[in-house]
């Protein structure tokens, strides 16, 4: 088929197993952990990545970000770390943006002492903030955009001539966005990393993570990954597949919700701020035109201090209070609470996030259904 093909055929199709033997309309599944010997070079073995369901996969994964190769991975977590150790050693630094999921953070501020890696974290996601960063032992600079829970928007393009620039690698958790809006690789990014856990997945049920580069890098962050064991099972690469066959119609469906949803906040009199990258008055909003095709599934919004926020969250009857985010049900938490609890009042204020933020994961359900939550919600929360 033409490399060309849209978002959906390739979700619905590229990669899939032929059932030859039955002709049935889905890949067959290969659960085996032994395979017989093809010769002596290749070695079948879940562990190597190389299962007939997870080869299918990567496939479409690379498809999906228009990249060379891909490897599918037991978590978000090990693509990231894996990633990340595949192009750092002992004595190298790599430059992070501010705002990282707070596992990518942990794993720097909690790991990298003991292997000898150094980091440094931008003062904020502008690509002259990371430039900053930059030392002459810099191997790889990080990024996510848009970012959690403010949704700032970092320039793909500036950070990827920045890295060509310095001779480092530019890798990107790409898992806010989906391959569905934002294909860092058209961009010139190197590395493209999800938490397939979020909207690959989509149905909250499946733990997943992948990465997709170019062959030679893939071929490189393979190493690593044989090693330290984090590939995904086989019949959790199988529903991953079947997930991914909705993802084009899901999240679209979800661009939507959120574009509304955000109008919808923005004209409420009891919302302070909503934080939207599809929004005029968004700061990056030029920018997210550029280089997002849809804008996502995630808003944030502050509501005014009138408002008990705690009733708020207990009020609403559709929206579930809860963690994770990308399912095709709406969620909503206080990071404040939550994924950046552990930061002092003080920290959280540097980077903008307040006490009363709420970060909405929008889900697929009827927006009319929705807006009549959030309004019953804050009128019986005043
Ligand atoms: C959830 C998430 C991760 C981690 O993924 P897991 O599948 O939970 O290991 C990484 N980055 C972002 C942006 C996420 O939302």
């Amino acid at each position: 088929m033409s490399k060309n093909i849209g978002i959906n055929t390739i979700c619905t199709h590229t990669g899939e197993l032929e059932d030859k033997e039955f002709k049935g309309a889905v890949s067959p599944l290969y659960m085996a952990t032994s395979y017989a010997f093809e010769g002596v070079e290749t070695k079948r073995y879940p562990r190597y990545f190389n299962t007939p369901n997870q080869v299918a996969l990567a496939k479409k994964m690379a498809a999906l970000e228009h990249g060379e190769a891909s490897l599918i991975f037991g978590s978000g977590m090990a693509a990231v770390s894996t990633s990340l150790l595949a192009f750092l050693k002992a004595g190298d630094h790599v430059v992070f943006q501010d705002s990282l999921y707070g596992g990518t953070s942990n794993l720097a501020t909690e790991e990298f002492e003991k292997f000898g890696i150094e980091y440094s974290f931008a003062k904020d996601a502008k690509a002259d903030s990371l430039k900053a960063e930059i030392k002459e032992n810099t191997k790889v600079i990080y990024i996510e955009t848009p970012s959690n829970p403010l949704l700032k928007i970092t320039d793909l393009e500036a950070v990827a001539s920045l890295a060509r620039e310095h001779r480092l690698v530019s890798m990107i958790d790409n898992t806010f966005a989906s391959p569905v809006n934002q294909n860092p690789i058209d961009f010139g990014i190197d590395v493209v990393i999800h938490s397939a856990t979020k909207y690959m997945g989509g149905h909250s049920d499946i733990l997943a993570g992948t990465v997709i580069s170019s062959e030679d890098k893939i071929e490189r962050i393979f190493h690593m990954a044989k090693n330290f064991g984090g590939s995904l099972s086989d019949y959790t690469v199988w529903l991953l597949e079947r997930s991914i066959k909705t993802m084009g119609i899901r999240v679209k469906a979800q661009n939507e919700n959120a574009f509304k949803l955000a109008e919808f906040l923005t004209a409420h009199d009891a919302v302070a701020r909503v934080y939207y990258p599809g929004l005029k008055d968004h700061p990056d909003h030029e920018l997210a035109k550029k280089q997002m095709s849809g804008f996502g599934g995630m808003l944030s919004f502050e509501l005014e201090e009138s408002i008990n926020v705690s009733a708020f969250m207990e009020n609403l009857e559709l929206i579930k209070p809860s963690m994770s985010l990308a399912g095709v049900e709406s969620t909503i938490l206080l990071p404040s609470k939550t994924s950046h609890g552990l930061l002092s009042e003080e920290e959280r204020a540097k980077q903008g996030i307040k006490e009363n933020l709420l970060r909405f994961s929008v889900g697929i359900e009827e927006t009319e259904d929705l807006i009549h939550d959030l309004s019953q919600a804050i009128e019986k929360s005043k």
